[in-house]
């Protein structure tokens, strides 16, 4: 079994004391964390292995990524500034404009900057994603596959929280059919790095004989499942005229809350939908860096308070978790006029551990304890931003990048060494996204030349 030790380090370690071991180190045999100490004992404890040196840099638990549309990079600098669902009039999807192989490209470079940011786990949700589920996994993180399920009919122009014209049980089963076929190839592939989930991608596209096919698809294979709730007004006013009921209660009363769910967004529930969240013990994805572009902060204490676990994640646009980190701290602490919570060491935490219980993967992952799976990554120190470094984790929080991440390993293998990404040709695929984007846009402009365009697009 082969040992690594990463030694003269000081180590984030994310246990339930949030121990900070300086002048540490870790032993990485296979897959799994062996030890975690001072580097002498750890040193001492694993002769002749591979030591690699650690002096001046931290290492942390590898950030979880709750929820997650790679795709969606080819929307960057065009959707964030629109509010949602954006108010942009298009008359069809960007993403209907872009073919197979682009979209592996455009899935791939999410993939690169969740890596280059500390990623290690993320939680992929959309449709369709067996064309690049390939690609992302042999990027090396540790993946969650949502394929997402809908019998709503919409037209080509639909935007999320509108009704829709209908309901499919034809459709149903084509998108339930899709999604039990990504289970098939891919539960548990890769050596277990790969695992899926089930999911229905809005409330207001999902019957009620959908949501029990969705619940009943996860408990079959003993896993989770997810959807995006709360996430407009449009969405609230669509299922009360609908449904006869707010977001949360409707999946309430069809049994769709729980333990297994992971319930996107969160932003505008009320009381009784909080409780219900709580007292269901319903997990919360929290995605504070696309909220605060949307100008709202859900009630993430209160839903903390009621009960729920609090993971975090990216959403559209960008895959920056170091990002919503920060951003996670100081929207909250905006929120609720407090200066004193909450702490880097809280969000650290939400990003680790959170987002690890959030999944149900917090006995293999979201922190470095023995036994634990290996991922993490290694902090340069060493910025003139972050020096002096007693306390790193508010220096990094506060202070620091993404661009500080110079390693990162998953499952005991270095996906990123000295600040370059091993798995993936990085520079040829940022050429050839920069491409299918400018090319994307265009045709999309071409296409539909009377749409007002309120953007300048510089020339191909
Ligand atoms: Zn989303």
């Amino acid at each position: 079994m082969p040992t690594t030790v990463i030694a003269n380090s000081t180590i984030v370690t994310g246990n339930t004391s949030r121990q900070v071991i300086y002048d540490g180190a870790i032993a990485i045999t296979d897959d799994v964390v062996a030890a975690v100490g001072p580097s002498d004992d750890v040193l001492a404890s694993h002769p002749g292995v591979d030591v690699v040196d650690g002096s001046g840099q931290a290492v942390f638990p590898g950030l979880i990524n709750c929820h997650a549309h790679l795709v969606n990079v080819l929307s960057r600098g065009i959707t964030e500034d629109f509010g949602f669902p954006p108010d942009l009039p298009f008359p069809v999807s960007i993403y209907s404009l872009v073919s197979a192989e682009e979209k592996i490209a455009l899935a791939t470079l999410g993939a690169v900057e969740a890596i280059r940011s500390g990623s290690t786990t993320l939680l992929e949700m959309a449709a369709g994603i067996a064309v690049y589920a390939s690609s992302i996994a042999d990027t090396g993180m540790r993946l969650v596959l949502a394929e997402n399920t809908d019998d709503g009919v919409m037209g080509p122009a639909y935007r999320p929280g509108q009704p829709p014209s209908g309901f499919s049980a034809e459709q149903r089963e084509t998108k339930l059919g899709r999604a039990e076929d990504l289970f098939a190839k891919w539960h548990g592939a890769k050596d277990g790095r790969v695992t899926c989930f089930a999911s229905t991608q809005l409330v207001e596209t999902s019957s009620p004989e959908l949501l029990a096919e969705v619940r009943a698809l996860a408990e079959q294979y003993d896993t989770g499942y997810t959807i995006h709730l709360g996430q407009s007004r449009l969405e609230v006013e669509t299922l009360l005229a609908l449904r006869g009921a707010r977001p949360s209660n409707y999946l309430a009363e069809h049994d769709f809350l729980g333990s297994r769910l992971v319930a996107a967004h969160c932003r505008y529930v009320d009381e009784s939908e909080i409780a219900a969240l709580g007292n269901s013990r319903t997990h919360i994805t929290h995605q504070p860096a696309m909220a605060a572009l949307r100008a709202v902060h859900p009630p993430i204490p209160a839903l903390r308070d009621a009960g729920c676990t609090v993971g975090l994640g990216t959403d559209n646009n960008t895959q920056d978790m170091f990002e919503v980190m920060r951003t996670a701290l100081r929207t909250e602490r905006v929120a609720t006029e407090n200066a004193l919570s909450p702490q880097p060491e809280d969000v650290v935490e939400w990003a680790t551990m959170g987002s690890a219980r959030a999944l149900g993967m917090d006995d293999r992952i979201g922190s470095l304890e023995i036994g634990k799976k290996a991922d993490l990554f290694m902090v340069d120190m060493r910025r003139a931003h972050l020096v002096p470094t007693m306390r790193i984790v508010s220096s990094w929080i506060h202070n620091g990048q993404p661009g500080d991440i110079e390693s990162v390993m998953v499952d005991g293998e270095w996906v990123m060494r000295d600040g370059r990404v091993l798995t993936v040709n990085e520079i040829d695929l940022i050429d050839e996204v920069d491409r299918i984007g400018r090319s994307a846009w265009s045709r999309m402009i071409e296409a539909h030349p009377d749409t007002p365009f309120p953007l300048n697009l510089s020339p191909r």
